[in-house]
C-alpha cells in the first residue's frame, strides 16, 4: 500500500475506534495506540523514508497533518468524557445538606469541682487569695507543725498513708498554713484548695480521698468574732440567702480553742431528716483560733500576731447543697448522675 492510501486508512480506522471510545480509560488506550512511540502514527514517519526524495516533504506534511487531527480529536473527546465523569461522580457523592446534624453534647465541670471553685470564688471577693501546697508532704509539715508532736495520740485521728517514714500523702489541707507562713510577708489572708488523702474504710459518708478548702487570716488584733462573722458571711454568699448557724467547742491541734460549725438542715429546716440524721443540724466546718506553738513554727511571734483558720470539705458542702446520700457516687463516673448537675 502507497503510504498515501495508509494514511486515509489510519484516519478512517481512527474515526471508527473514536466512535466506540466510552471511559476516560478506553480513549488512553486509543492515544497510545495511534500517537504513542510505537503508535501507527510513528510508524507512518518511519516508513516515510522508503519514499522518493521529491515526496517525501508533501507526505511528511500530510502525516503531520493526520497526527494534528488525531490529538484534537482526542483532547475534545477527553474534556467532554472527564466532564461527563466529573458530573456521575458528584452524582454519586451528593451530600444532603439539609440532614440533621450530629449533636455533640456540651461536657461539665464534676459536682465536686463546680463547689470548690464556687467556694474559692466566694472567698476571693471576700479578700482572700489563693495559695496551693503539695499532695505528697513531710510529716513535719503535715503533722508536726500543726502541733501534731510524734506519737500525739491526735494523730490517730487521720489515718494516714506513708510513702516512706518521713513523707505522706497529706491528710488535710492545713499541710499549706506553715509553707505560707514562712514566705510570706504580714499579714496572710490564703485559701488553699486542694485533694487529701485518709487510710479509711470507704463508705456512704466518707472516702480514701477528698476536697478540703484551708483558709487563715494572721495579722495584728485578729479575734475570734472576726473567724465567726467571717464564716456567717461565708454561708450567706454560698447559700444565697440567710442561713442560721451554731457553733460547737472541738477539738483540733492546731487551733485553740477549737469549735466546729453547724448549719441548720438545708433539706429538713431543723425539723429532721435522714440527711441530718435526725438532728436538724448540718456539720460543715471545723475552725479555731491558730494555736501559738502553730504561729511558731511558721516563724511568727504569737505575742504580736494573732490568726483564725478554717478548713471545709468540698465533697460533704456538695452532698448537702444537693441533698446526696452518698459520697461513692462523685467516684463512680456514672454519666446519668453527674450529668444532673
Ligand atoms: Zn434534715
Amino acid at each position: 500500500m502507497s503510504i498515501e492510501k495508509e494514511i486515509n486508512s489510519i484516519r478512517e480506522k481512527f474515526s471508527e475506534d473514536l466512535g466506540r471510545v466510552v471511559t476516560s480509560k478506553d480513549l488512553e488506550e486509543l492515544k497510545v495506540r495511534y500517537l504513542g512511540k510505537k503508535g501507527s502514527v510513528s510508524a507512518l514517519m518511519i516508513s516515510l523514508k522508503d519514499a522518493e526524495d521529491a515526496q517525501k516533504p508533501i507526505l511528511g506534511k500530510s502525516i503531520n497533518l493526520l497526527k494534528n487531527e488525531i490529538a484534537l480529536a482526542i483532547h475534545e473527546l477527553m474534556e467532554k468524557i472527564n466532564s461527563a465523569e466529573l458530573d456521575q461522580k458528584l452524582q454519586k457523592e451528593k451530600i444532603d445538606v439539609t440532614l440533621p446534624g450530629k449533636r455533640r453534647r456540651l461536657g461539665r465541670l464534676h459536682p465536686v469541682s463546680q463547689m470548690l471553685y464556687k467556694v474559692v470564688d466566694v472567698l476571693i471577693d471576700m479578700g482572700f487569695s489563693v495559695q496551693l501546697g503539695p499532695d505528697v508532704d513531710s510529716d513535719f509539715y503535715n503533722f508536726e507543725a500543726l502541733n501534731f508532736p510524734k506519737d500525739h495520740p491526735a494523730r490517730d485521728m487521720q489515718d494516714t498513708f506513708y510513702i516512706t517514714h518521713d513523707l505522706l500523702l497529706r491528710t488535710q489541707t492545713s499541710n499549706v498554713q506553715v509553707r505560707v507562713m514562712e514566705k510570706n510577708p504580714l499579714p496572710i489572708r490564703m485559701v488553699a484548695p486542694g485533694r487529701c488523702f485518709r487510710n479509711e474504710t470507704v463508705s456512704a459518708r466518707s472516702h480514701i480521698f477528698f476536697h478540703q478548702i484551708e483558709g487563715i487570716y494572721i495579722d495584728k488584733n485578729v479575734t475570734f468574732a472576726d473567724l465567726l462573722a467571717t464564716l456567717d458571711e461565708l454561708w450567706r454568699r454560698l447559700f444565697e440567702k440567710e442561713i442560721k448557724t451554731r457553733y460547737r467547742p472541738s477539738y483540733f491541734p492546731f487551733v485553740e480553742p477549737g469549735i466546729e460549725a453547724d448549719i441548720l438542715c438545708t433539706q429538713c429546716h431543723g425539723g429532721g431528716c435522714r440527711l441530718c440524721k435526725f438532728s436538724g443540724w448540718l456539720e460543715v466546718i471545723g475552725a479555731g483560733m491558730i494555736h501559738p506553738e502553730v504561729l511558731k513554727a511558721g516563724g511568727i511571734d504569737p505575742e504580736q500576731y494573732q490568726g483564725y483558720a478554717f478548713g471545709l470539705g468540698i465533697e460533704r458542702l456538695t452532698l448537702l447543697r444537693y441533698g446526696i446520700s452518698d459520697i461513692r457516687r462523685f467516684t463512680e463516673n456514672d454519666n446519668r448522675f453527674l450529668a444532673q448537675f
